[in-house]
């Protein structure tokens, strides 16, 4: 059975290489259509439980066809996690949305303006674009090269001004940021890295999956200056968090 909607472009021919959507000569045409199947992943989000009118309305501004390849982009609005190469994938938007909601929920919506959020894990640059619509400032980590770069390309269009993109080791944060408000991990290490717990401001929230074989989301928070409060979430499958940058 064919999934690919109406809205999508004609597949380029056999050996050509495409790696966006071919624009039709009628980009209102894509956008209107692109738009309506946003407007029901947002749907499927609510009936899942995201409640977060802030949350929900950054998913329903972010083009998430426009970070994957243009053979993916049919099914950029399901939920399900789709390859972006170098072995990485882009997670569910569900995933997005349940760990950016439990990050935001300390921050009351008139907070988050002034907030300083980290991401590790930029992938392809979805859910920072995502964070930023959320916070006022981001900072998004990558250690694979052809990733940050490609996540930079993605993101030129959507001239996001308050998201910083950095290329490195997302186990030693960025310390010249610090301290954030929210940590968000997009990538399963064995532990969460010391750096990070150092790097969030008493009363910050960090969410992390935890585990090799079997992950599970992790929501951490700083409640005092040695003191950091953990709670065991939903099991979930994310890619490895590695060591060192390539
Ligand atoms: N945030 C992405 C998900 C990317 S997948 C999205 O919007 O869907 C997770 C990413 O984490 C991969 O790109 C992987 O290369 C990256 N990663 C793994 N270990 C890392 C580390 N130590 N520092 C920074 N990025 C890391």
């Amino acid at each position: 059975m064919s999934r690919r909607p109406s809205w999508l472009p004609a597949p380029p021919p056999a050996g050509a290489r495409t790696r966006r959507p071919v624009l039709p000569q009628n980009p209102g045409g894509l956008g209107l259509a692109s738009d309506r199947a946003r407007a029901s992943m947002i749907e499927s989000l609510r009936r899942i439980g995201v409640r977060d009118a802030q949350v929900l309305d950054a998913l329903s501004q972010v083009p998430r066809h426009a970070f994957i390849d243009a053979a993916l982009a049919s099914r950029a609005y399901e939920d399900v996690a789709l390859p972006i190469g170098h072995g990485q994938t882009i997670s569910k938007p569900s995933t997005v949305a349940r760990m950016i909601e439990l990050v935001a929920q300390s921050l009351p919506p008139s907070r988050r303006a002034a907030a300083q959020v980290l991401e590790i894990g930029t992938g392809c640059g979805y859910q920072a674009a995502v964070l930023a619509r959320v916070f006022g400032q981001v900072v998004s980590v990558e250690r694979v090269r052809g990733l940050h770069e490609q996540a930079r390309n993605n993101l030129r269009a959507m001239r996001l001004a308050n998201l910083r993109l950095v290329f490195g080791d997302g186990h030693l944060g960025v310390a010249q940021a610090a301290p954030f408000d929210a940590i968000v991990m997009a990538a399963a290490g064995e532990a969460i890295p010391d750096a990070l717990l150092e790097q969030m401001r008493v009363g910050a929230r960090l969410i992390a999956p935890i585990g090799t074989t079997r992950q599970a989301l992790h929501l951490v928070e700083r409640v005092e200056r040695e003191q950091w409060q953990v709670t065991v979430l939903d099991a979930v499958r994310f890619v490895p968090l590695r060591t060192g940058t390539s």
